[in-house]
């Protein structure tokens, strides 16, 4: 079969690039997602593309494809909003610039860093008007527009020739029926296709969860929230000293290991982060382990933690707080699982795509594009620079009697 018909349910983050590497790839392509309107984390993130934090032979390759990918698509669809911006991350003692020097040492023939003294962090990114040590600069950072970039992608796969979209399409079941797939729909004749991408995001329990239960994965809930500048905003995504304590490329340094936990009430682990809406507000991230796991609020102690990071960075003008969201994302219990992420075939030619967790945005584009290299190894991608890396080994977990997500951490 030349080009096989591709159903990709999810119109997230990660199903959106599977219908565009399958639509680039010549695959006559159908992409449903259960909501007509933006839903899910692909819609409430941050937006941020990180290279820095990853480690070679964990996703820092995948990443750095990724970000280059990025580029191209937004070549093709400005409105992703895509830019190279870097990243300023701030160090606040001696003992963040140590880990600082190590990381650089270590990868710095592999990403571009640096790292600047107090003096020169407002040259760097003027916004930023509090003192620190440091800052370690990685220039490969990049973001999208986080509110924007999934419809833009939507809206241009509408116009690519044989590309069907169906929004408002909840797909309730997917079967092997006479050498093909049959999709069944909450309205609406059934889908017929050849190979499908399952790309629900945290929904697991609405397609093949069972095929889950036994899977290395936990839900992580991550909390945002958006507050008025009056000062100059960033052009570069600003962290600090907290990415130390989160990102696995950091963590595992031997100078991380005698950083202290940075812990507000009611908190495992906290990060900071802040990238700049296109508005000129700032949006404040945090990936967060919140002690009573289900609490879908940030106790008021790490929101507080986060106020004051925000305050010491950008000043008093970072102010009032306009809006907070937060969302669950299925991210791979990594102490079980070196993979960046996870796939799965639960039935013949059926691809589950999931795992993600926090970096749905720096390694979307590279995974469709291996997902399309499994169906189509040979198919030619006018998008691609060299060729994506291999993609990690299809994973079959076994059925356990666990019934439920019951035990997961959301
Ligand atoms: C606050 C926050 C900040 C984040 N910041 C970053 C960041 O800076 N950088 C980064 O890389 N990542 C970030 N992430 C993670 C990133 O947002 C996720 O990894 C990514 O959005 C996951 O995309 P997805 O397509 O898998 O899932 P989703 O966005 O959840 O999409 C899944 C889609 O599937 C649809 N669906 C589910 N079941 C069905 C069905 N049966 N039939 C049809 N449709 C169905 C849903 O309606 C949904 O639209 C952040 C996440 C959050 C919550």
């Amino acid at each position: 079969m030349a080009h096989p018909r591709v159903l990709v349910i999810g119109a997230g983050m990660v199903g959106v690039h599977h219908a565009l590497a399958a639509a680039l790839a010549d695959h006559p392509v159908v992409l449903v997602d259960s909501h007509h309107t933006p839903r899910g984390a692909s819609y409430r993130n941050l937006g941020a593309i990180r290279i820095s934090g990853r480690h070679p032979g964990g996703p820092l390759e995948l990443a750095q494809y990724g970000n280059n990918r990025w580029a191209a698509i937004a070549a093709r669809v400005p409105d992703v909003g895509y830019q190279r911006s870097g990243s300023v991350t701030l160090l606040h003692d001696e003992a963040e610039l140590k880990v600082a020097e190590e990381y650089c040492e270590m990868y710095g023939d592999r990403i571009a860093l640096d790292i600047v003294d107090d003096t020169l962090i407002h040259q760097v990114e003027p916004s930023i008007t509090g003192t620190y040590r440091g800052a370690l600069l990685c220039h490969d950072d990049a973001f999208i527009r986080p509110f924007e970039a999934v419809p833009a992608l939507v809206t241009y796969l509408e116009h690519a020739e044989g590309v069907d979209i169906r929004l408002g399409t909840r797909i309730k079941s997917l079967e092997q029926t006479g050498g093909e797939l049959v999709a069944h729909c909450s309205h609406g004749p059934p889908i017929h296709a050849d190979v499908a991408f399952v790309c629900t995001g945290d929904a697991l329990d609405s397609l093949f969860r069972d095929h889950l239960d036994e899977a290395p994965l936990t839900k992580v809930r991550l909390h945002s929230f958006e507050v008025a500048q009056t000062g100059p905003h960033p052009s570069m995504l600003v962290t600090d000293g907290s990415a130390f304590r989160v990102y696995p490329g950091f963590t595992e340094l031997e100078s991380a290991r005698t950083l202290d936990r940075l812990e507000p009430a009611g908190v495992e682990s906290i990060q900071w982060i802040v990238a700049s809406s296109p508005d000129g507000s700032l949006l404040v991230g945090a990936t967060a382990e919140v002690e009573q796991g289900h609490a879908s609020n940030m106790p008021l102690e790490g929101s507080n933690w986060l106020a004051r990071r925000t305050i010491r960075a950008f000043g008093r003008g970072a102010g009032s707080v306009i809006r907070r969201w937060s969302a669950t994302v299925v991210d791979i219990d990594r102490s079980a699982q070196s993979d960046p992420y996870v796939a799965l075939e639960p039935v013949p030619n059926v691809f589950l795509i999931t795992g993600l967790g926090l970096l749905g945005n720096t390694l979307g584009p590279a995974i469709a594009r291996q997902s399309i290299a499994r169906i189509s190894p040979d198919a030619r991608d006018p998008l691609d620079q060299p060729p994506p890396p291999p993609p990690p080994r299809l994973r079959r977990y076994h059925r356990s009697k666990r019934p439920s997500l019951a035990g997961w951490r959301t």
